[in-house]
């Protein structure tokens, strides 16, 4: 496939059609899989170059730079949906659950209160992703597997989260096929429908095994500088 920055749509299209291709290869229907263009480190001018194309659904992963661009996104394109999907620390809960439609971090009970306070004092409701360290990776992000179920019930009957599924991030060093296999089944074994896996380099293999959401950003907006 080329990847050309300064062709966005061209980008885009090429991602819907092999997501479509994908889609079609798993057996499941046109459109299963929601295709989240992640724009961290891009100008609002690319993000607005998606949305000319007709894109919609955005992912950010940090609060400071979602509050740069998307506000004015926004008042242009009211139904953009943002979806959070970096490490969100306890003192920006509010500014993300003011800004963001679904927060795909969820990954520690401090947390979890913290969005379930702010969402019933802003009368907001944001969907919530419970993020899964499916290699149990000690320096990354998320509830260990073994804990799912626990944390799941916590956020759901205690807390009364809007909980949309699971999302995981693969140790970048291994298959990423066992852990996609793996958040489905702990999905499917918590009676959860989303999942939130696959990016650039795998989001074909993950439609195969079940996911509903793709988070892709280097096939869209092409390379990353690197940041500090
Ligand atoms: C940056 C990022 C992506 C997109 O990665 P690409 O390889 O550029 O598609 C997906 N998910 C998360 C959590 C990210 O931080």
């Amino acid at each position: 496939m080329s990847l050309s920055t300064d062709d966005i749509a061209g980008n885009l299209a090429a991602v819907r059609d092999a997501l479509a291709a994908a889609e079609n290869e798993a057996g499941r229907p046109r459109g299963a899989v929601t295709l989240i263009a992640v724009s961290k480190t891009k100008p609002e001018a690319a993000v607005r170059q998606a949305l000319a194309a007709g894109h919609r659904v955005f992912g950010e992963n940090r609060v400071q730079e979602a509050e740069e661009k998307f506000p004015a996104l926004r008042r242009d394109y009211p139904d953009l949906e943002l979806h959070l999907i970096g490490p969100l620390q306890s003192n920006k809960v509010k500014r993300a659950v003011t800004l963001c439609d679904v927060i795909q971090t969820l990954d520690r009970e401090k947390l979890a209160r913290a969005i379930a306070r702010e969402a019933a004092a802003q009368g907001r409701r944001p969907r919530c992703f419970i993020q899964v360290n499916t290699g149990a990776e000690p320096q990354k992000a998320g509830i260990l597997p073994g804990d799912v179920a626990g944390f799941t019930a916590f956020c759901r009957d205690e807390l009364s989260l809007d909980l949309a599924g699971l999302m995981c991030i693969p140790p970048v060093d291994e298959e990423p096929a066992m852990h996609f296999a793996l958040l489905r089944k702990l999905a499917g074994e918590n009676g959860l429908a989303g999942l939130s896996m696959g990016m650039s380099a795998d989001y074909g293999v993950a439609v195969g095994f079940g996911a509903t959401h793709v988070r892709v950003g280097t096939a869209i907006f092409g390379a990353r500088q690197a940041v500090a």
